[in-house]
């Protein structure tokens, strides 16, 4: 999976883009809801598994303050690595182009 230029959360665009983590104090993504962007750690040296992993997040950043759920951040970190781990090891994919897609064996 690629990072996307852009998702549409609630049905509002918000922009993704990819920078260096030092540019944001170091973290591997964050979210400006006032702004409506997601910005994603591109640096070379980190696990290729952490963009991804840091896109759920900042999109369960994004519900969160949307919804107001005031989930704390021990909690999204958690359900951020979760999702993804479940999403990656059913390969579970909900689009409509399902022949790019294979099921898990
Ligand atoms: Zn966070």
């Amino acid at each position: 999976m690629t990072i996307p230029d852009h998702l549409k959360i609630g049905g509002r665009v918000v922009k993704i883009r990819r920078c260096f983590s030092v540019d944001m104090n170091g973290v591997s993504g964050n979210y400006n809801d006032w702004a409506g962007i997601i910005r994603i750690s591109n640096d070379a040296d980190i696990n290729p598994e952490e963009p991804k992993i840091a896109l759920i997040h900042e999109i369960v950043e994004c519900l969160n303050k949307r919804h107001e759920y005031n989930l704390e951040h021990p909690i999204i970190q958690g359900l951020a690595e979760n999702l993804y781990q479940v999403l990656k090891d059913n390969r579970l994919y909900f689009g409509e182009d399902e022949k790019d897609h294979e099921p898990v064996p």
